[in-house]
């Protein structure tokens, strides 16, 4: 039996399912997850020493390539000068201000420990600030384990095949209004119903959790403008996107302003760091300024901080966005033509340095278009490239990621396995 076999046998007696979160234990694509030993730029090595070109990258915060070196000498420097102090540092004030300058929604940050602590103090903001309790939330969108937020969500629980989850109380579960994604005729008659009790509209601006989709500028113009006739808090939930589609994430791709956004991932360079911000005076009604509690003994640990600063440093290089995107646009184009040599029914999209891969004959519009995806082909494709050495998400429902640390000559390895693995499927 594999190491990673075995590490998965030992894990399973004494953590729920083997993994510490749920898309991890490969679920939906079947098999042994790879226990993974160490990284360095594009590159994972497993317990078994098996070597992969990564595209999954933490997820999303490896943005600058794993195990940076810049990042990783930042923490050093960090951790010596002491982890943690339960007291304002200098460089929460500095990372506070490069987020204020790089997302245009951001007059005012607060730092947090996740990307669901964001979400979910986001919401309770907003609720605070309306004095409204019901929200908005789409079908599919993902928004982090917030009891409120796990209702019809994506990512792992459409890898799982239950999209809402056990333990919310349908007290809760019921201020939460789910419409579909990127339709703007039901969100224009449900303002219509019910604008003036909504507190705030949560909404991932490009979805990455259930696989990638771009809505329609439309919907994402519609949801701005009825969010302000009606007095209703928009929230952005750029926990992937922002500063991974580009420096100003979607709000500056699409220039649209929303209320509040929510950010992690890139902006901790791998560590736990998450943070929401917006409107002034929406951000004034926080605590110790304002009635809305919230807090964490470890928001903005020092150490975190220092790895989000450096990586937030390392993507303001001259030319970083470009190259990103070109590496990116050539995975996808590269996997396009070699599904088409074989006859394959494929198609595939990026934004910056994300990415979706559909087995369908078009690009998915909604989350119904997505579910009608051919998920047996994915799993087929997922093993074979696995077994290949290059790591693609375990799931057909997420996202993939292209660091900087990916070299052409990486990405055209991968895209010669995947001819192959094609002209097996074909
Ligand atoms: N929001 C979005 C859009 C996400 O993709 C995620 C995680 O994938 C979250 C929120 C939750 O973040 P975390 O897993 O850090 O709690």
């Amino acid at each position: 039996m594999s190491r990673n076999e075995t590490l998965f046998n030992r894990a399973q007696t004494v953590i729920p399912g083997g993994v510490n979160s749920p898309v991890r234990a490969f679920g939906s694509v079947g098999g042994f997850p790879r226990f993974i030993a160490r990284a360095e730029g594009s590159r994972m090595w497993d317990a078994d020493g098996a070597a992969y070109i990564d595209y999954v990258g933490s997820w999303g915060p490896a943005i600058a390539g794993h195990a940076h070196p810049a990042i990783v000498e930042a923490v050093r420097e960090a951790a010596l000068k002491g982890l943690s102090f339960g007291a304002p540092t200098e460089a929460e004030v500095e990372i506070a201000e490069e987020l204020c300058a790089h997302l245009p929604s951001l007059d005012m940050v607060r730092l947090v420990s996740s990307g669901t602590e964001a979400t979910m103090s986001a919401i309770r903001l907003a609720r605070g600030f309306t004095g409204r309790d019901t929200i908005i939330k789409f079908e599919g969108c993902y928004h982090g384990h917030a009891d409120c937020l796990l209702v019809k969500a994506g990512s792992g629980l459409l890898t799982f095949g239950n999209p809402s989850s056990g333990g919310v109380p349908e007290d809760f579960a019921k201020h939460t209004l789910v419409l579909d994604y990127n339709n703007p005729e039901q969100l224009e008659e449900t303002f219509r119903a019910k604008g003036d009790s909504i507190a705030a509209v949560i909404v991932e601006p490009f979805a990455g959790n259930m696989n990638l989709i771009r809505p329609s500028d439309r919907f994402l113009h519609l949801l701005r403008q009825l969010c302000s006739a009606h007095g209703t808090v928009l929230i952005f939930d750029e926990v992937m996107t922002g500063l991974r589609v580009g420096p100003q994430g979607v709000q500056g791709l699409v220039g649209i302003t929303p209320d509040l956004t929510t950010l992690g991932k890139v902006i901790g360079g791998g560590m736990p760091v998450g943070a929401f911000g917006g409107r002034r005076d929406i951000m004034e009604k926080i605590a110790p300024l304002g009635s809305v509690y919230q807090a964490g003994t470890l928001s903005g640990s020092p150490v975190a901080v220092a790895a989000g600063l450096a990586s937030l440093k390392l993507i303001q290089a001259p030319g970083f966005y470009e190259a990103l995107e070109a590496r990116t646009v050539q995975l996808v184009e590269g996997l396009q033509a070699a599904a088409k040599r074989h006859g394959v029914t494929f198609c595939a999209q990026s934004f910056g340095g994300m990415f979706g891969l559909y087995f369908a004959d078009a690009l998915p519009q909604s989350f119904a278009d997505v579910m009608a995806s051919d998920r047996n082909r994915f799993n087929q494709f997922f093993h074979a490239m696995l077994d290949a050495g290059h790591y693609f998400a375990p799931s057909a429902f997420e996202a993939g990621f292209v660091s900087a640390a990916h070299t052409e000559v990486d990405i055209d390895a991968t895209i010669a396995a995947a001819d192959r693995v094609f002209a097996g499927m074909a």
